[in-house]
């Protein structure tokens, strides 16, 4: 530090408080470094804890004396600081007078560099007589450093050697590892070549400001996500508030109180976690999307051609074994009318099976317009494909006016389709009545299908919508995928599908439509 002059009129004290918090961080944090050495001699405690409370004193009095940013009120206030602080000062430094004849080796270095920093406050405050006003003294407690909990890779940027050394240790000793640069250009290589968890920027930089470098970094595609903490000891409020803006994740004000830098570099690094974890689950369920849609796909491809290229073939096998019944007539021996039976049958099966892999393939294909469908006309058109078996079972389908719902019509048809001709299928024995009804239901429309057949166990409940799932003999036509076709449609119209029933007491189909 070069001693500054008394702040010139037209001088701003935030930058005055600057110059002079760097020597106090110095002093406050080189002699936390030191209570914390376990090697340390006990007799230097008292000294140490000296040179804490005069930092901290002249912390509190360059806080209440540099604030104004009246340039008049500026000079008389750094005088009235000059003054105030010279008494703790002289007091700081004799104590690291006392402190470089009990300690030895790197902690001597380290009482050097407290020395040094008050020398360099003492010169400052060598000036005019103090109007002797007495600050409290705060007693500083010494909170004993443990291990992170989560342990991260730092790179730290300041200019000042002992501001980044003294951070790095302090790190380090928590279990951190750490990468220390002195330039905006240093930084950015560094960030190019290694991976770090956290930048801590000194927002005063020679060159290229900490904000300019932050700016840098948050506009380079690679680097968004580095979490960056901006080190300051220009504590004004806008300049800050700007480096959030920029995507700066904190600040912390120089000098650091061990504890609250200690729990917000762990509450940064926890949110990164957990920000990780959520981008990482993202991306695993992005992946997995993908890898549904692709094999959707497959299988729509797989049951076009399924439809296609299965049928002809199945169509010829069941043809020519008519054909073949035909010529035998009468002549035909009771095994062999079997054998036929067996092979008309199988293929009669196979077809229904391809025709619904196919529908519920259709289910889920893209083609997913929606309309107003009007689901009177969709059961009116039903009465007519379904007119052979309604006629045969004698079956009646009753509803009231039913209401129009943003639908897929063809999808629509299907689900009606499906639910009536099951009820017409799995019927009692009296003739199927079916009633269908819809009601408001907050924001759905409620469906309901009802029958009189034969029911449905409570356990079959839930699994009936799977795909293959029968409950009844062969002797009922069906492959099993009726209801599974029935659910996804209803799915991805945002509703669900339930149902209601008891063996023998016939069963009530269920459905949301939001509406
Ligand atoms: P499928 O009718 O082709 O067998 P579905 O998926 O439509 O296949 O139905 C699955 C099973 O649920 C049926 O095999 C049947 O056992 C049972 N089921 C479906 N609807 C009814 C109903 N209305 N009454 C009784 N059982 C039913």
């Amino acid at each position: 530090m070069s001693t500054p002059e008394p702040a010139p009129s037209g001088g701003r004290p935030a930058e005055l408080r600057h110059i002079l918090r760097t020597p106090i961080n110095h002093m406050i944090g080189y002699a936390e470094l030191l209570l914390e050495d376990e090697q340390r001699p006990r007799q230097s405690e008292p000294y140490l804890a000296t040179i804490l409370a005069c930092a901290q004193q002249i912390l509190t009095l360059v806080q209440r004396h540099l604030q104004s940013s009246d340039p008049s009120s500026a000079s008389s206030e750094v005088e009235i600081l000059r003054a105030q602080s010279r008494g703790a000062l002289r007091e700081a430094v004799e104590a690291t007078e006392a402190l470089s004849r009990i300690e030895t080796g790197q902690r001597l270095e380290d009482v050097e560099r407290i020395r040094f920093a008050a020398e360099e406050l003492l010169a400052f405050a060598v000036g005019s007589l103090p109007p002797n006003v007495q600050t409290p003294r705060r007693a500083v407690p010494v909170v004993p450093q443990s291990p992170a909990k989560i342990v991260a890779r730092f790179l730290i940027v300041d200019d000042s050697e002992l501001g980044r050394e003294m951070l790095c240790r302090m790190l380090e000793r928590q279990g951190h590892t750490c990468v220390a640069v002195e330039s905006a250009a240093e930084a950015v290589a560094c960030l190019r070549s290694e991976r770090f968890d956290m930048v801590l920027l000194d927002f005063m930089m020679p060159g290229t400001t900490g904000m300019e470098l932050l700016n840098q970094i948050k506009s380079e595609p690679g680097f968004q996500e580095t979490a960056i903490v901006m080190l300051s000891a220009f504590d004004e409020v806008a300049e800050i508030g700007r480096c959030l803006e920029l995507g700066a994740e904190d600040y912390l004000l120089k000098p650091f109180d061990r504890a609250v830098l200690t729990a917000r570099l762990h509450a940064i690094l926890e949110r990164k976690r957990l920000q990780n974890l959520e981008r990482k689950r993202t991306e695993q369920l992005e992946a997995a999307e993908c890898d549904l849609r692709r094999s959707n796909e497959d299988l729509q491809r797989f049951a076009s051609v399924v439809s296609h290229d299965l049928q002809e073939p199945l169509r010829m096998i069941s043809n020519y074994v008519q054909l073949l019944q035909l010529s035998l007539g009468e002549s035909a021996s009771k095994e062999q009318r079997d054998y036929i039976h067996f092979a008309i049958d199988g293929a009669k099966r196979m077809t229904v099976l391809i025709q619904e892999l196919l529908a519920y393939s259709n289910v889920t294909g893209r083609d997913h317009t929606l309309e107003a469908v009007d689901c009177n006309e969709v059961l009116d058109e039903i009465k007519l494909e379904l007119g052979a078996s309604i006629a045969e079972t004698g079956a009646v389908i009753v509803h009231p006016p039913l209401p129009q719902v943003t639908a897929n019509r063809p999808q629509m048809r299907q689900l009606f389709q499906n639910l009536i001709s099951n009820a017409i299928k799995y019927r009692s024995q009296a003739p199927p009545v079916i009633r269908i009804a819809a009601q408001r239901v907050d924001r759905f429309w409620q469906f309901s299908v009802s029958d009189n057949g034969i029911g449905i166990e409570p356990e079959y409940q839930d699994t009936i919508f799977g795909m293959f799932v029968r409950l009844h003999s062969r002797s009922v036509g069906g492959a099993g995928i009726g209801l599974a076709i029935c659910q996804r449609v209803i799915e991805r119209l945002g509703g669900r599908i339930w149902l209601e029933s008891a063996k023998g007491k016939g069963s009530t189909f269920f459905f949301t439509i939001p509406a």
